[in-house]
C-alpha cells in the first residue's frame, strides 16, 4: 500500500495509492499513537476517488520533523570519496526547509560549487520511541520513501561540518509515496541522470542496518512520527548541473523525479 500527499486546489490533503489511482485518506497517518507495525492504523479509512496518479500533482510525502541522515553507510560510497568506513553510525541532519516533493526543482545558487545527487532509502517513522531495542525496531516504522540527499561538496569541504552543505532549501526532495507494509533489507537504490544510470547499489550493503540505526539514533533522541531517516547511499555519486533531469529510484518503491534549475537570487 502506498500513501501520498496530494494537492487539492491549494489544499495539501492525504491520499492513498492503489492500482494507479489516488483516493482520498480519511485521517492522519500520523496522529496519535496506537498501530500495528507495518500497516495504517484502523482509524484510517480509502476516501473518495481523486484521480489517475499521473493526473494528480503530487507533494513531497510527508512534512517531516527531524530528518537525520547517515554518512558513508555504503563501503563503496566511503571509498570514491577518499573516506574511512566508520565503525558507528555518522549522523548529521538536513532542515525540514530542504524537503521538495517530486517534480519540483532543485535550485543551483550562484555561490554553489560541486553539488552532487546522492540517491537513498528513507526511513519513515510512524510511532514515538526513545532507547528502541534492534528487534522492536520496525515497529517504529510507518514506510519507507526515496530521497535524494544533495550535498555541495566544496561547502562540506570547507565548513567542517555540513549545515550548509546539505541544508540548502530543495536540498532534499522525497517521495513520490510512502510505501508501507514493505521489506527494505534487500532492495536495489539506483540514480540516473538524464537517463543515464550513475548510482546502482543494494540496501543489504549497508554498514550499519535500519534496526541498528533506529538503536543508534534512538539513544540520542526520541524518535517521533514523522520523522525521517535517510539511510546513506551507495556509490555512483556525481555533479549535476541546471538542465539535468535526476532520477532516484527504490526498487519496489517507485521513482523520485526532480529537474535542477539555476536560481540567480
Ligand atoms: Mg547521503
Amino acid at each position: 500500500m502506498n500513501l501520498c500527499r496530494y494537492d487539492d486546489d491549494g489544499m495539501p490533503r492525504w491520499g492513498l495509492i492503489e492500482e494507479g489511482h489516488v483516493y482520498a485518506l480519511e485521517g492522519d497517518p500520523f496522529a496519535g499513537e496506537a498501530r500495528e507495525a507495518g500497516s495504517l492504523r484502523p482509524t484510517l479509512a480509502r476516501g473518495p476517488l481523486v484521480g489517475p496518479v499521473d493526473a494528480v500533482r503530487l507533494l513531497a510525502p510527508l512534512r517531516p520533523g527531524k530528518i537525520v541522515c547517515v554518512g558513508r553507510n555504503y563501503a563503496a560510497h566511503a571509498a570514491e570519496l577518499g573516506n574511512e568506513v566508520p565503525t558507528e553510525p555518522m549522523l548529521f541532519y538536513k532542515p525540514p526547509s530542504s524537503v521538495i516533493g517530486p517534480g519540483e526543482a532543485i535550485e543551483l545558487l550562484p555561490e554553489m560549487g560541486m553539488v552532487h545527487h546522492e540517491s537513498e532509502l528513507a526511513v519513515v517513522i510512524g510511532q514515538r520511541g526513545r532507547f528502541i531495542e534492534e528487534a522492536n525496531a520496525f515497529d517504529h516504522v510507518l514506510g519507507y520513501t526515496v530521497a535524494l540527499d544533495i550535498s555541495d561538496r566544496d561547502f562540506q569541504k570547507k565548513d567542517g561540518q555540513w549545515a550548509r552543505a546539505k541544508g540548502f532549501d530543495t536540498f532534499c526532495p522525497l517521495g513520490p509515496w510512502i510505501a508501507v507494509g514493505f521489506d527494505p533489507t534487500d532492495v536495489r537504490v539506483t540514480c540516473r541522470v538524464n537517463g543515464e544510470l550513475r548510482q546502482d547499489g543494494q540496501t543489504a550493503l549497508m554498514i550499519h542496518s535500519i534496526p541498528k540505526l533506529i538503536r543508534v539514533i534512538s539513544r540520542v533522541m526520541t524518535l517521533e512520527p514523522g520523522d525521517v531517516i535517510l539511510t546513506g547511499t551507495p556509490a555512483g555519486v556525481g555533479p549535476i548541473r541546471p538542465g539535468d533531469v535526476i532520477e532516484a529510484e527504490v526498487e519496489g518503491i517507485g521513482v523520485l523525479r526532480s529537474p535542477v534549475i539555476a536560481l540567480d537570487a
